[in-house]
């Protein structure tokens, strides 16, 4: 059950510490928020609104409290700055261990890390549950692809924590060296990008490993708020430390558990940057039932896109998870893709770039990627097959969508 009352705290901490929230409540009394019904009335907060904020407007404490700042990578305009306590940093040690323990981790595990360190919150929160746990880091960080190899061989890393793209990579050079046999892999984290089933199944097989998908945004601490379980029926998430709720992205209405919609985060106990109903515009639902596994931590389902990845083709909203899951339903093709988009003579154009490992039978893959794009999503598009392994693999998020479109 939501703890009403933390909720009502932080709301009420933001609004007298915050200069960010001051100043968005200024006409609200939260002193009188009472029930859920009184909370949902508040204005959801949004990366453009915490950008106007630059640098420190969102600090909640004395300069004397703050023992770190992460920013978001921000790809267009300013990044968003968050502060952190010491309780902060702490407490997301805690819910990373958390993560770690809920995928069977113990202290005599070693963990390879290759996400980045730095202002990115990623590395060094995969870091300090690590340390948390008791178990010892490999902290390699991104890139390096030979050193990353020779230390999991040298050091018989047992966990690989990375993106998904990544971890194709590393799958696929271990499966070319022929070392799965010299490499003690088990268990794989894997964060901070949406990815499909496929991927998923071929970097599970390829390194002969189970995978566990972890969640977290930097603004809300960073990876490690939530994490899924061996038995795999969604993401927990640490509703002690953070309110989940799902929302209508258009209207911004409050939907029932089991609805999908977009992700918007209330954190409990954070102190140098509180948030309050935070727009993820990650999609996902609740998932309105109890794991099998026993935990008492809800969950949420995987998350299938992001709201501002939608692209609108032909008037059709499409999302990078129908795209990935129409591919799953094609013999003989990777998980990797490329969206084109153009318009020529009055009309949109999508051309989907997918890897084929023949490419004798190009010609029938391509009318069965069409039609069952066409089966599925609803729309025509074209497709053109490349070989197995063209399509450029990336360290950090590939870019998968190319829209020419004069807008
Ligand atoms: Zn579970």
């Amino acid at each position: 059950m939501d703890n009403f009352e933390a909720i009502r705290k932080s709301v009420v901490n933001a609004a007298a510490n915050s200069r960010f929230y001051k100043e968005l409540f200024k006409d609200i009394d939260v002193n009188a928020i009472n029930s859920f019904e009184d909370f949902r009335k508040l204005p959801f907060s949004d990366k453009h609104d915490l950008r106007k904020a630059y640098p420190l407007g969102i600090q909640a404490v004395p300069d004397e409290e703050v023992v770190r700042i992460h920013s978001s990578s921000g790809t267009t305009g300013k990044p968003i700055i968050i502060p952190y306590t010491r309780q902060d940093v702490d407490d997301w040690a805690t819910m990373f261990a958390r993560c770690y323990e809920m995928a069977g981790l113990t202290n005599l595990d070693r963990i390879q890390i290759t996400p980045g360190y730095g202002l990115w919150t990623a590395g060094i929160g995969f870091q300090a549950g690590c340390e948390k746990l008791g178990a010892m880091a490999v902290p390699v960080g991104p890139g390096n692809t030979e050193k990353q190899l020779q230390l999991m061989v040298d050091l018989q890393s047992t966990v690989i924590c990375a993106t998904s793209s990544y971890a194709l990579l590393l799958s696929e050079e271990v499966q070319k060296r022929d070392l799965r046999d010299r490499i003690a892999l088990k268990k794989g984290i894997i964060g901070s990008e949406r990815w499909g089933s496929m991927m998923r199944d071929r970097i599970a097989k390829e390194l002969e490993i189970e995978l566990f998908d972890i969640y977290g945004l930097t603004e809300i601490y960073g990876p490690g708020i939530g994490i899924d379980c061996p038995a795999h029926e969604g993401i927990h998430y640490w509703n002690d430390f953070v309110y989940f709720e799902i929302i209508d992205p258009t209207t911004g209405e409050v939907l029932p558990d089991g609805e999908d919609g977009e992700l918007v985060i209330t954190t409990l106990k954070k102190q140098g940057a509180p948030l309050i109903r935070y727009r993820t515009h990650d999609l996902t639902r609740i998932i309105p039932h109890k794991c099998s596994c026993g935990s008492e931590y809800p969950m949420i389902g995987r998350i299938f896109g992001r709201t501002d990845d939608m692209i609108k083709v032909k008037g059709v909203n499409i999302y990078p998870g129908q795209i990935e899951n129409t591919l799953s339903n094609v013999s003989g093709v990777s998980s990797e893709y490329q969206v084109i988009i153009e318009h020529k003579s009055g009309k949109d154009i999508m051309t989907l770039k997918v890897e084929t490992s023949s490419l004798d039978d190009k010609d029938k893959t391509e009318i069965q990627v069409v039609d069952t794009f066409k089966k599925l999503i609803g729309i025509k598009i074209k497709c053109e097959c490349v070989p197995m392994g063209s399509l450029p693999r990336s360290e950090k998020k590939s870019k998968r969508v190319f829209d020419y479109r004069e807008q």
